[in-house]
């Protein structure tokens, strides 16, 4: 186990299984294409496995590593941040506007969605249908990327470097072979191997590339671009700001203020943090932003009750979100506060630098929906970005777990 995810996670689903091996037969497999996404807080963590401080931004270095270490193409799940985020927020516009089921609940975080599955199967609905990015990737990969470049599916190997353990997990949910369907192929599936950042620490040093001495790179083009939005998916609180800038605009097909775009009431490390905002159209839209599954279990108490207040809610299992998971190196253990705080500074002052920073401006997301998927909530990407929970209340364990 990762020793982290033991302290935060009862669900069992975060035990880290090396994948190094397979990815290494997969590069030198003739046959095999290997293509590689990376999670948005691997850029501000891998350097710490090569001496830089907490937070050091090595983006560039990394593309330029993993090309080194024999990707075919290196891409960024950054743009599938973005996609989830367009289906994301158009799924709540719809049950805001419908008055469908809220609080929506996002679903990106494999150790809270098995988390919910144990312990609040009777709430399920209220989790965002909509797939996290590392699952978005693989589905899109393996159709629109294979079909525009004419690329068999069946030999493309689909890489992901994540901070996070229970990503492992995730990739191996039998529901999750959308392009597997798409092809009628039931050997495609649409993660192949997910490595998390130390493994990828590992990759790199077997090589005897020295991460710090590499020029900066950028990631290969039609699913390598992505928004200040999708980058800031990778610590707490910045789902929610990532779907709010783009709820706004899908509601009122205007900018959202600026305001949106450094939303302080639900930054920082607080454990539950909320925020009312003002749309037009629409009135006020309470959101909520949780980290930690014992704070979890607070809102979902409220929920369960019918007593919650809020119609959106962001949840991460690891406390301050992806940029301290279970597979980001481990210059402290768990990560400090300080060291939270370092990644989580570089995320937003990148953010704050893109001139790019809303998920629907993506000129990447814009094509893909030009080209393949229509539009959001389409039928098509219903069947390949978005997917269903399953009850596991009656394999429940409580007693070893929590
Ligand atoms: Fe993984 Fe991020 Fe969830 Fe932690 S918060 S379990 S790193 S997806």
């Amino acid at each position: 186990n990762c020793g982290q995810c033991t302290l935060w996670c009862p669900t069992s689903a975060i035990s880290e299984k090396s994948e190094i091996q397979k990815v290494k037969d997969a590069i030198n497999d003739p046959n095999k294409v290997v293509f590689v996404q990376t999670a948005p807080s691997t850029r501000v963590g891998l350097g710490e496995e090569f001496g830089l401080p907490a937070g050091t931004w090595v983006q560039g270095q990394q593309v330029a590593a993993l090309r080194r270490v024999g990707f075919d193409k290196v891409f960024d799940t950054n743009f599938t941040a973005d996609l989830t985020i367009m289906e994301e927020g158009s799924e709540l516009v719809k049950r805001i506007t419908n008055k469908e089921v809220t609080p929506q609940i996002t679903s990106c975080c494999p150790g809270w969605v098995k988390f919910c599955e144990y312990y609040y199967s009777d709430l399920l609905d209220h989790l965002s249908s909509a797939k996290s990015p590392q699952q978005m990737f693989g589905a899109v990969l393996k159709t629109y990327y294979a079909k525009k470049n004419n690329v068999d599916p069946e030999k493309i190997f689909s890489v992901s470097i994540m901070p996070c353990t229970a990503k492992k997990f995730e990739k191996e949910r039998p529901e999750f072979n959308s392009a597997g369907q798409y092809w009628k192929n039931k050997n495609i599936r649409d993660v192949d191997a997910s490595l998390t950042t130390r493994e990828l620490a590992v990759l790199i040093k077997e090589n005897d590339i020295d991460l710090t001495k590499l020029p900066e790179e950028n990631y290969d083009p039609m699913m390598g671009a992505g928004s200040g939005a999708g980058l800031i998916f990778g610590n707490t609180g910045g789902v929610m700001e990532a779907a709010v800038r783009s709820a706004y605009f899908l509601i009122t097909e205007q900018k959202a203020p600026e305001a949106l775009f450094k939303l302080a009431p639900i930054r920082g490390l607080e454990g539950i943090k909320e925020a009312t905002l003002n749309v037009p159209g629409v009135g006020d839209v309470k959101v909520a932003v949780v980290h930690g599954l014992n704070n979890a279990r607070i809102v979902m108490d409220e929920v369960r009750a019918g007593k919650s207040p809020y119609h959106f809610i962001e949840i991460m299992a690891c406390p301050g979100g992806c940029i301290s998971g279970g597979g980001q190196p481990r210059t402290s253990v768990p990560p400090s506060d300080e060291v939270r705080k370092q990644r989580i500074a570089t995320m937003y002052n990148k953010d704050a630098s893109y001139v790019l920073r809303e998920s629907h401006e993506n000129p990447e997301i814009k094509k893909l929906y030009q080209d393949f998927l229509e539009q959001p909530l389409s039928h098509i990407a219903h069947d390949l970005l978005h997917t269903k929970y399953t009850e596991r209340k009656g394999n429940l364990k409580a007693k070893k777990l929590v």
